[in-house]
């Protein structure tokens, strides 16, 4: 067993982490302030290659590994939260159409991710389905040599910005097993009857757009369906399984970020005629915290890892994101802590991660669904 990583990965991770340190600090406050995407730091991400490493160098991807992957967005998530999930972001629905699209997909839509041209996004989620993903209720009526989607997405990542969308819907609707009943389209963002309304006011990760779908009669070409008629259920279990390993980096990167401002702070704060982190109980916190970030690096790195080796992982993604997302939340709550009065004004870093971590929790298979896939897979 080796617990090493070689030297590119180590070029890797010394670059991700240069590249953050030079273009978040001076941005990262502003842009969640204004809930602003920052464009110019997307391009330069693709410039560098930190964008879906995974994706084959056939289709203008690095051709590396989700291990890759999660090393770039740890280190960049350890500079900012918000902007250090750019390499992943953006890319958000790709995997759909790099497992299971046609060439001809690969070559029009996936090709442009890694190059700067497209963002993409993925439907699922709805008003009245989150968790429950086979209780989503987005219709796609077969028209000829065309679909018609009808319906309503919510929380989408890049939904107002992506030029592209992975969207799940119903094809179905007659089949006995409800998990054969849907279907993956990539649905232009530019279809008529498609409309993106941001949603402001979220609590953290506000670099990031989200935004609600409304689907009014998009009418697909067939040939856009991603995989089989009847799959769709499968192939967002199979997305899940591989997001889920760098939602798992983006918390052991919080969670290693919120360590480090609570070690930098206390060295320099003095109470009790002494630095902080000379008190016993403040170093016994950062003990702690840093026993969570170890705990996260080896789920999260041992899943990804998995998933390059081409081993059964899917007990072990759900026991990283969901480890990994409560160690991010529990070291934000400490460091913010030992930040007393400044820690909860917001021209404090720590004050971004807080409020960025908790949707780790939540998003892609909120931390209740990742103990179900775990407890599913310790009974059968
Ligand atoms: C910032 C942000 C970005 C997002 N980006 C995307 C995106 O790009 N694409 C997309 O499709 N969706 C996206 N989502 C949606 C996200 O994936 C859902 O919010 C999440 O899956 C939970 O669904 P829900 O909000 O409907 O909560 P619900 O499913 O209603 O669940 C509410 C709570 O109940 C718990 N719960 C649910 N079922 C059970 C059960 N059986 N047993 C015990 N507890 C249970 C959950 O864990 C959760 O804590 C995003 C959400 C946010 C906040």
């Amino acid at each position: 067993m080796d617990f090493k990583l070689n030297e590119p990965q180590e070029g890797i991770k010394k670059v991700a982490r240069e590249f953050a340190l030079k273009e978040f600090p001076g941005r990262a406050r502003e842009c969640d302030l204004n809930e602003e995407f920052p464009k110019d730091i997307w391009k330069k991400e693709c410039e560098q290659g930190f964008v879906a490493v995974y994706i084959p160098q056939e289709y203008n991807g690095a051709g590396l590994g989700y291990l890759d992957q999660c090393i770039i967005v740890a280190e960049q998530t350890k500079v900012d939260p918000g902007l250090g999930m750019i390499p992943v972001g953006v890319a958000l629905g790709a995997e759909v159409v790099m497992v299971f699209g046609s060439a001809e997909q690969k070559e029009k839509y996936l090709s442009k991710i890694p190059t700067g041209e497209n963002i993409s996004c993925i439907a699922i989620t709805e008003p009245g389905a989150g968790s429950d993903v086979a209780g989503i209720k987005t219709t796609a009526k077969k028209d000829g040599d065309e679909y018609v989607l009808n319906g309503d997405k919510m929380f989408i990542t890049n939904g107002t910005i992506a030029d592209w969308s992975i969207v799940l819907a119903i094809t179905d609707p007659d089949v006995l097993n409800p998990h054969k009943r849907f279907s993956t389209f990539i649905v232009d963002a530019g279809s008529e009857g498609f409309e993106a309304k941001k949603i402001e006011g979220k609590m953290g990760m506000r670099a990031s757009d989200t935004a609600e779908i409304l689907l009014n009669d998009v009418r697909v070409p067939e040939e856009n369906m991603a995989g089989k008629r009847g799959r769709g259920f499968y192939n967002i279990m199979e997305f899940f399984n591989r997001s889920r390993i760098y939602i798992g980096a983006q918390a052991l990167g919080l969670a290693e970020g919120a360590l480090e401002l609570a070690m930098e702070y206390t060295r320099d704060r003095e109470a009790f005629g002494k630095p902080l982190a000379e008190h016993q109980g403040i170093q016994f916190e950062l003990a702690e915290m840093k026993l969570r970030v170890e705990a996260s690096r080896n789920l999260t790195c041992k899943a990804a890892w998995e998933m390059d080796n081409g081993i059964d992982n899917i007990m072990d993604v759900a026991l990283a994101k969901w480890y990994a997302g409560e160690a991010a939340v529990k070291n934000c709550d400490q460091s913010l802590q030992m930040h007393g009065g400044y820690g909860y004004i917001n021209d404090m870093d720590i004050e971004r991660f807080y409020r960025a971590a908790k949707v780790l929790e939540i998003y892609e298979g909120a931390k209740h669904i990742e103990k179900s896939v775990v407890a599913r897979r310790l009974l059968r």
